[in-house]
């Protein structure tokens, strides 16, 4: 398997088949994937449904569509049993991040999940993510959980995203018509023709179909975010994952899509300010492929806010060596110019992060590596 950081989205049918709160019954396979994903030095983020379907009995409601307050406090409920279920097939620790669509479009709360995320991962922890239902009105809901899965692949830069539900993938025809329908093994071009193969979903207890599904494969792919839909139903997908071969529908993701980030970084995104950096911190970036480190900081200018691009200066040379997006907002990072990290906290009164600019979120300007 070609990947180093997989997002695995878990349907409701495989959490809790019958809506009649969790089940161990396909949670079990997919767990002993994710952990031999992890012994392989692979970081996994699960994004699992299910809160709505495992609180589902906990709550009284008198109609099969329940309303939105209702399934609310499903969730809520649902929750806890949701995350109590998966930890128990885990000797690692899991983690809940419940988020919204307004939390991923707003920059500061965008780097804050990216944030928290790496520092997860960098500790060996399960991201377990779901939509936060409580909060979440319909202009907030990113609204179905393929969708969230593949802007989670994105604040996480994942290389891979995998959609279990209990489907094989995408077919030719609609199988429930035609038993003898064709699974695709291979998209490289998702356009109407595609969207035109995904019938409704008859699954009661799955929010989002085929639909959904090609729609989050969509944004993955164009982000260069290689994309599966597989059967999480079947423990053999799991084991042939392993062996290198796919079991599902295999998205390819577009070549390219890195360059066009840093392209985008580089000729697209408007600076909002500069700094200036002393020797060190210069070759720290440009030989060593270092993040840069408030310590290396000998002026801050521009009045720019969390999140927005800075252009980064040799001092000496006076040459705008980088360009990159701010973890810090002009004020606290004029307090913490030429600290070092482990003081950030003293003089700020907590440490949002150890870095001003991450490695991932910076492009060089000189003809050295990025
Ligand atoms: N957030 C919902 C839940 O956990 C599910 C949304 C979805 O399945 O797409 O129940």
């Amino acid at each position: 398997m070609k990947f180093n950081r997989a997002v695995i989205k878990v349907g409701s049918a495989l959490v809790s088949p019958d809506a009649k709160g969790c089940s161990g019954k396909y949670l079990l396979a997919i767990a002993r994937f994710i952990t031999q994903c992890q012994q392989a030095g692979k970081e996994i983020i699960l994004v699992s449904s299910g809160s709505v379907a495992a609180g589902r009995s906990l709550i009284t409601h008198g109609s099969p569509n329940p309303s939105i307050p209702t399934k609310q406090a499903m969730a809520s409920v649902g929750q806890m049993q949701m995350m109590a279920n998966w930890q128990r097939f885990f000797d690692v620790p899991c983690s809940q991040l419940l988020i919204t669509h307004g939390d991923l479009k707003d920059r500061q709360r965008y780097i804050n999940i990216k944030n928290t995320l790496r520092i997860l991962l960098e500790n060996g922890v399960i991201p377990i993510v779901n939509e936060n239902d409580t909060v979440a009105t319909e202009e907030l809901k990113v609204g179905d959980n393929d969708n969230l899965a593949a802007l989670v692949a994105l604040v996480s830069e994942a290389d891979s995203l995998f959609i279990l539900s209990d489907v094989d993938g995408v077919f030719e025809q609609d199988p429930r018509i035609n038993p003898q329908a064709k699974l695709i093994p291979e998209i490289a071009k998702i356009d109407d023709s595609v969207y035109a193969l995904a019938g409704a979903t008859n699954n009661h207890i799955a929010t989002g179909g085929m639909k959904t599904k090609i729609q989050a494969a969509e944004k993955a792919v164009e982000n260069g975010i290689e994309t599966y839909i597989l059967n999480g139903s079947r423990g053999e997908v799991f084991e042939q994952l392993l062996s290198g071969d796919n079991p599902g529908t295999h998205f390819i993701a577009q070549q390219g899509a890195t360059r066009a980030r840093k392209h985008w970084l580089k000729h697209t995104l408007k600076s909002n300010g500069k700094v200036m950096l002393d020797l060190g911190a210069v070759r720290a970036l440009t030989e060593q492929g270092a993040s840069l480190l408030p310590s290396g900081i000998s002026a801050v200018s521009g009045n720019f806010k969390v999140g927005d691009c800075i252009d980064v200066f040799d001092s000496k040379s006076q040459q705008c060596i980088a360009k990159g997006i701010s973890q810090y907002n002009y004020r606290d990072l004029k307090r913490i110019q030429g600290k070092k990290s482990d003081e950030i906290s003293t003089v700020l009164g907590c440490c949002p992060s150890k870095v001003v600019i991450h490695r991932d979120d910076m492009v060089l300007l000189t003809n050295i590596r990025n």
